[in-house]
């Protein structure tokens, strides 16, 4: 059990919810039997769960047979740019941060996974690139690009210190039972003039998340940057932000040329709005198809004892693909009058009704 909170040490907490369902979700989209417990620190607020031995057994059993990107075969999840173009996550990063990228350089990309960010990155600048994670699961045209220099194996090579200009982290600070080591390492490792790129999943934004068992934080801007700005004296919030997720870049020296956000939303009644949810999953509803085929949208699948028709999703890599036995439909296939549950934020469905205007979305985040 977590005596301590794991970004300030405080020991006292508000239970947000003590979940008893058993339906969770894997953030390589599996659906798990696991109860937990949701803590907020009562002096920095953080969000998190409550870490026992029964969760790091479930989270190592996650990892060991971890699949990243299953659906779409290694490749990288779409997302919908300014222009409603699918560009994939990364070159969205990129894009939001260009301004901040010298031409040349060291990158480090610490949970590599698969290495579509490293891909992303080579394809836009001829940077050394190095890769970091436990295991050895990079794409081999990655392994083959003439400036990938090395993949390190977390807990087994050692990395050099003060040597890299960037070190990403996407998606990887959510996972972290120990973020003081992590972060103390990554400050030893960057350059002084060189700058940490992290990626998480906004909680105020998309609190499904709470459901993927292996998050054990849920960031908010106020706590990514109460606990940034502990290891590195520069936090800043780029302008351009990827919907439902938080970009930030952490320095030891000033960053200039950088458009920052001017006010920091931070997350309201997080214990009214998991219960409303719940409430709302528990309840028999009609016949609908549900959006998406990432953890949100299998967590509603699991929670509805998929009682529903179909999958509904805007990548064609997914389509006609099988997923926990239901169909994953594009939105062409699918009759207007069809009820279509959006567990998603109302910003993403505004963008999504620009496409499909006459289709009856029921958005979660309005019932909630
Ligand atoms: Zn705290």
């Amino acid at each position: 059990m977590n005596k301590k909170c794991i970004i300030c040490g405080f020991n006292e907490f508000d239970v947000l919810l003590n979940y008893q369902f058993e339906k969770v979700v894997s953030s390589d989209n599996k659906i798990l039997n696991k109860n937990f417990k949701l803590l907020k620190c009562k002096k920095c607020q953080h969000v998190q769960k409550q870490l026992d031995k029964s969760l790091s057994i479930t989270i190592d059993k996650i990892y060991t047979h971890y699949e990243a990107y299953s659906l779409t075969n290694g490749n990288e999840e779409q997302r919908k740019d300014g222009n409603n173009i699918s560009v994939n996550r990364s070159s969205l990063i990129l894009k939001n941060i260009k301004k901040n990228i010298k031409k040349n350089g060291k990158l480090l990309d610490i949970g590599t996974g698969t290495g579509v960010f490293l891909q992303e990155f080579s394809r836009q600048y001829n940077w050394e690139l190095y890769g970091c994670d436990v295991h050895n699961n990079i794409k081999s045209e990655i392994q083959e690009l003439a400036n990938f220099k090395k993949l390190f194996i977390a807990n087994h090579d050692i990395i050099p210190s003060q040597q890299f200009n960037i070190i990403s982290t996407i998606h990887v600070l959510e996972h972290i039972f120990d973020l003081d080591l992590f972060l103390n390492d990554i400050k030893n490792k960057l350059t002084k003039d060189g700058f940490l790129l992290l990626q998480v999943p906004n909680i105020s934004e998309n609190i499904f998340d709470i459901f993927i068992i292996d998050h054990v934080s849920h960031f908010y801007y106020e706590t990514l940057h109460y606990l940034l700005k502990q290891y590195f004296p520069y936090v800043y919030f780029p302008k351009l932000q990827i919907d439902r997720e938080i970009t930030a870049i952490a320095s030891k020296s000033k960053i200039n040329k950088i458009e920052t956000l001017n006010v920091l939303e931070s997350s309201i009644n997080l214990k009214t709005r998991i219960n409303n949810l719940l409430n709302y999953l528990s309840n028999d509803n009609d016949k609908v198809a549900i959006f998406g085929t990432s953890p949100p949208a299998l967590f509603c699948a699991s929670l509805l004892n998929f009682k529903f028709d179909c999958f509904i999703d805007e990548s064609c890599l997914k389509f006609g693909n099988i997923l926990y036995g239901k169909k994953i439909k594009s939105p062409q296939e699918i009759n207007d009058d069809m009820k279509i549950l959006f567990p998603y934020s109302k910003k993403a469905l505004n963008n999504i009704l620009k496409r499909y205007p006459s289709y009856k979305f029921i958005c979660l985040e309005n019932i909630i």
